[in-house]
């Protein structure tokens, strides 16, 4: 048994894997070694814990690599039953002990977390057992009083209070995502109907979300059964009705633990054969089962358990006796930490209100941004509006898309033009953008005029990059007033932007644009002002990671470095996050601007990486991070210098990050927004109001800004907002994916 003061941190994954497991543990490895801490694994659980010897492996800095793109934990998991006694427990502080591990990153469930925090708290009893009965001595007990704990949650199911998002749910949402996708298209081929069956026994996220994402037509979730006895009639009539106003297909998603108000299981089984007897159609069934589970991470489950280990660690380090333990989790996209068992305490009361059929309860315990994507579903699968609200006022809004195709517009549209019609205003589609506006090019639409446009990528409506100047304005104005347009609905990035601003400094000689009009920020750039995403970033952000993934796997047998260009203009922002998601060792962008002192030290530093046996090195460039070194200007100067050691390829991802279908993030958040902007509209129209503004979600809020505030807000010379939230993130990057030429050298 080794005798010095130096903690150890030990790191586990136990319960079910999930996707995103990797990640966190790359970033807690990397994190402790770059502080001077040692990191054990400890493979297979709470059940490796028990066993010892070489269950407990220290880790280096290498072998944290290459394993964030791969699905489920390399370290293992398991269930342990020895570890539920306190025998085994014994056994477990024994083994810690040996490494000297007095600190645990534990990445598991409820179940997982529960043990570890029984574990930390009867440490003292089982050390002072270990000293009575000789396995330790009493000075190993004093120099190990307390067993510091944090937790991270690793669970598809997206089923904890405490963080808005589990690791693994992304992925797993992206799993039920694509299949929907496809089956649709093979039910529509037969004009078919669909039950698919999704994980979540306790949880409906998974259910809800893939059903908002795949546009389903009826969802069933645990939180909320359907509210009447004759519910199958009413799902029954919704298909009907949908088939007849022209849907060729029809999907209904089921949670495992859906049940009805009494709490009697609804099996996908059952739903079939009542879909079959009533509509008298061929129905089949899907169960995905543990596809859900399986395969590479997500951009986003890959860079959010990267930001939760190394936040884990930094919390281990601070810890205290008297501090509680901590979950570390997200929210709003930031990454904050909360008592662990309060949030395991949280976690368990939607269970409880679900067994004793306190609906209401657990649909209040999930929040309100579940509630209102429940209710949003509920209006999109109907086969028409609801009837009109007599004495509400019924606008005339026209849609259009602007600026550069993105992933999710389509999906806006849908929403938008849905939700639109339900509160009985009149659709006028605009073709092309602007150029549209200017030429006439303007259709009304009906409910199904977007019928399957939610998962399609690119912008069926088109698009141009026009911003309306000179004749064009008139041209606008005409147009409007033809129309009789009420409200206008601009959705896109910053071209969309700048024309929404140019119509409103030109209300004074317009009087058709004093009409309330709102920006919904839609491109892959994120570049937009008060907008901490926006709609198509994250399926940018995806089809990165995968190129990247691929790129990687031509290069195992050379020795080479690849200097991969990124869009973004001069917004750094897919640049960073593809960085941190597939660990760049360096990532150049316009933020930081780019001098040849850093090309050359981060020459330097890959000449040793090389040397020392590295085999691949991975650069990421913003497409305009520098006019002068260009993508080619670094290859050249990196195959240059490196001699014969490595060679050197360029990758430009050019617009294969503008395509794609979109990623199912982008499409629940194209809902919310459009739904919110409708809102808007009306709100305006109802009080007859004519402001013009863009909406975007700020620190989890939905934030209104009105337009003429955008100069203010953004370094326009550049097209970015002056304020990036991501920025502080570029540290975190840094340090985990540098060669670290002393840190390896702990153990
Ligand atoms: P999850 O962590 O995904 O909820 P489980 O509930 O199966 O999964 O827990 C995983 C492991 O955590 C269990 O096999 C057991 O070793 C340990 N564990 C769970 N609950 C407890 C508990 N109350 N006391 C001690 N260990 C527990």
């Amino acid at each position: 048994m080794t005798n010095t003061t130096t903690k150890s941190i030990g790191v586990l994954t136990s319960g079910g894997d999930a996707p995103g497991m990797n990640a966190a543990l790359r970033a807690v490895v990397r994190t402790a070694l770059s502080r001077g801490v040692a990191v054990y694994a400890i493979y297979e659980g709470y059940q490796g814990m028990v066993e010892g010897g070489d269950r407990i492996r220290a880790l280096t800095w290498d072998d944290a690599g290459g394993i964030m793109q791969r699905g489920g934990t390399v370290i293992g998991t398991a269930r342990s039953a020895v570890f539920r006694t306190r025998e085994g427990r014994l056994k477990a502080a024994r083994n810690l002990l040996d490494k000297d591990i007095d600190r645990l990153v534990v990445i598991g469930g409820d179940g997982s977390l529960t043990g570890a925090n029984l574990f930390r708290q009867e440490w003292s009893g089982l050390l002072a057992e270990l000293v009575a009965t000789g396995q330790i001595t009493p000075e190993i007990a004093d120099q190990h009083p307390f067993l510091a704990i944090v937790g991270m949650v690793g669970s598809i199911d997206n089923d904890f209070t405490g963080t808005d998002m589990t690791i693994g749910a992304d992925t797993a949402l992206h799993r039920i995502t694509t299949a929907l996708d496809q089956i649709s298209s093979t039910a529509a081929s037969h004009q078919r109907s669909f039950v698919v069956e999704v994980m979540g026994r306790n949880c409906g996220y998974l259910a809800l979300m893939s059903a908002i994402a795949g546009g389903a037509d009826w969802v069933l979730i645990p939180e909320s059964p359907p509210d009447t006895d004759n519910w199958e009639n009413a799902m029954c009539e919704v298909v009907a009705a949908g088939r007849k106003a022209g849907r060729r297909d029809s999907i209904i998603v089921v949670a495992e633990g859906a049940r009805d108000r009494n709490g009697n299981p609804i099996s996908s089984a059952r739903e079939c054969k009542v879909l079959e007897e009533r509509l008298g159609e061929d129905v089949r069934v899907t169960i995905l089962g543990h596809i859900q589970r399986g395969g590479a991470p997500s951009a986003f489950d890959r860079w959010m358990s990267t930001l939760l280990g190394h936040a884990a660690v930094e919390e281990l380090l601070a810890s205290t006796p008297e501090r509680e333990p901590q979950l570390m989790g997200m929210r709003y996209n930031r990454i904050r930490s909360r008592p662990l068992m309060e949030c395991v305490t949280q976690t368990r009361a939607v269970a409880e209100a679900i067994a004793a059929h306190d609906y209401e309860r657990a649909l209040e315990l999930r929040g309100g941004s579940f509630k209102d994507a429940f209710r949003t579903l509920r209006t999109m699968v109907r086969a028409l509006p609801h009837p009109p609200v007599p004495g509400r006022r019924r606008m005339r809004l026209a849609i259009l898309t602007a600026g550069a195709p993105t992933p999710g517009m389509n999906t806006a549209v849908r929403a938008a033009t849905r939700l639109a019609l339900d509160r009985g205003h009149t659709v006028l589609a605009v073709h092309n953008g602007f150029e549209g506006l200017v030429r006439n090019e303007i259709e009304e639409f009906g409910w199904m005029s977007v019928s399957g446009w939610g998962p399609m990528g690119g912008s069926l409506l088109g698009t141009s990059r026009r911003v309306p100047s000179g004749a064009d304005l008139y041209a606008v104005a005409r147009q409007l007033e033809s129309h009789n347009i009420e409200g206008l609905m601009i959705i896109g990035g910053w071209t969309a932007y700048e024309a929404a601003l140019k119509l409103y400094n030109e209300r004074a000689q317009y009087p058709a644009f004093d009409i309330p009009t709102i920006g919904l920020p839609a491109t892959i750039d994120n570049n937009l002002p008060n907008s901490e995403l926006s709609i198509g970033a994250d399926t940018a952000l995806n089809s990165i990671v995968e190129a990247i993934d691929k790129i990687k796997q031509s290069a195992v047998a050379a020795r080479r470095c690849f200097v991969v260009e990124v869009m973004g203009r001069y917004c750094g922002y897919l640049a960073l996050m593809s960085g941190l998601a597939t660990g760049a060792e360096h990532v150049y962008m316009h933020e930081d601007g780019v001098r040849m002192k850093d090309l050359y030290a981060d020459l330097l530093t890959m000449i040793k990486g090389f040397q020392e046996g590295k085999r691949l090195s991975l650069v990421i460039r913003n497409e305009q991070a520098n006019a002068l070194y260009t993508t080619d200007f670094m290859c050249a100067l990196f195959e240059e210098e490196g001699k014969k050691l490595f060679d050197v390829r360029p990758a430009i991802l050019g617009h294969l990050q503008q395509g794609g279908d979109p990623s199912p993030f982008d499409r629940i958040q194209a809902t919310r927004l459009a739904r919110l902007s409708v809102e808007f509209l009306s709100e305006k129209g109802e009080a007859n109001g004519s402001d013009s503004a863009f909406i975007g979600l700020v620190g989890g809020h939905v934030k209104f800004t009105n337009i003429e505030d955008m100069p203010r807000l953004v370094d326009a010379a550049f097209m970015r907002p002056k304020e990036q939230w991501w920025l502080s993130l570029r540290a975190i990057c840094e340090e985990l994916s540098q060669t670290g030429p002393d840190v390896t050298k702990i153990d």
